[in-house]
């Protein structure tokens, strides 16, 4: 079931505050971040979060962490956790999480995952996150559900389903990939594929070589955790989401660096609601 992935195919579905909106029933988005070194690409994802329209977004971080993130964040919340359990009783109210960016290649990243698992917050899983279980992705993949997103750079896809590429190229590899995974697969590139594990497929072309640029996938899990938060569709979330990080980049043009897509959400969004 491919299908395009002009606005027109999404854009009715994506949210919209009612008069009676409140924070918590528009969203609530957690971000999960690296230690004190590595909180930026939380930031990244936190901002852009709040941008696409969560109505809260809340960053989980290391004790270490937070007197480095604590001046940084204004709207955005900030909580400490010790422990796996300490993350999964943070998270617990969460609608979606997001987990990956900077977030470190050791076994305590896959226990902070394994803990998120646990709540009923869809997950968006990037990076890191994505590169730990290299050589176990099966156990990975027995965690995810369909409401679950896996963004993964062409070498993260093929760390984690190695060959697929070559053998299936970008469309069938990606479809496969969510097939096995039982999540939806962003296969990111100078055009994207996002499937979808019962066949939906779309490719999203002509993206903005600007977004070549560190930190611009921490963005992008970011809209989509954001999206995914306000209850659409996975999906459609990460469609949407997809789209809307090309055309901001788009908008911008040369110079971009990722801290300027979140700020360009809002300008995308009002020609689309
Ligand atoms: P990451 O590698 O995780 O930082 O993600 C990079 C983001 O930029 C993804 O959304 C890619 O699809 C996008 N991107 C990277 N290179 C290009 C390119 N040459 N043209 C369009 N989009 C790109
Ligand atoms: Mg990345």
């Amino acid at each position: 079931m491919k299908s395009g992935n002009a606005p027109s195919e999404w854009r009715h579905l994506l949210p919209r505050p009612g008069p009676d909106a409140h924070k918590h029933a528009r969203g609530r988005l957690g971000v999960v971040s690296g230690g004190p070194l590595n909180t930026g690409a939380a930031r990244l994802s936190a901002r852009a979060g709040l941008r696409i329209g969560a109505g809260l977004v809340k960053v989980f971080c290391p004790p270490d962490a937070a007197p480095v993130l604590a001046p940084t964040l204004e709207a955005v919340m900030l909580a400490s956790f010790a422990s796996p359990d300490q993350l999964q009783n943070l998270a617990e109210p969460m609608d979606a999480v997001v987990i990956g960016p900077a977030a470190g290649l050791t076994e305590g990243t896959a226990l902070n995952l394994g803990a998120l698992v646990r709540t009923g917050a869809a997950l968006v899983v990037d990076a890191d996150a994505l590169t730990l279980f290299r050589d176990r992705s099966d156990e990975l993949f027995a965690w995810l559900d369909r409401d679950d997103v896996l963004t993964p750079h062409e070498g993260e896809f093929e760390r984690l389903f190695p060959g697929l590429l070559e053998a299936l190229g970008r469309e069938g590899a990606a479809a496969e990939a969510s097939r096995r995974a039982g999540a939806v697969v962003v296969l990111k590139g100078s055009a994207t594929v996002v499937a979808a594990p019962d066949g939906r497929m779309t490719v999203n072309g002509g993206g903005s070589p600007w977004l070549a640029t560190a930190g611009s996938g921490d963005v992008l899990a970011g809209m989509i955790g954001g999206l995914v938060a306000q209850h659409m569709d996975s999906f459609d979330a990460a469609r949407a989401a997809v789209w809307m990080h090309s055309e901001a980049a788009r908008r911008f043009g040369p110079g971009l660096i990722a801290e300027d897509l979140p700020d360009g959400l809002p300008a995308v969004l009002a020609d689309l609601l």
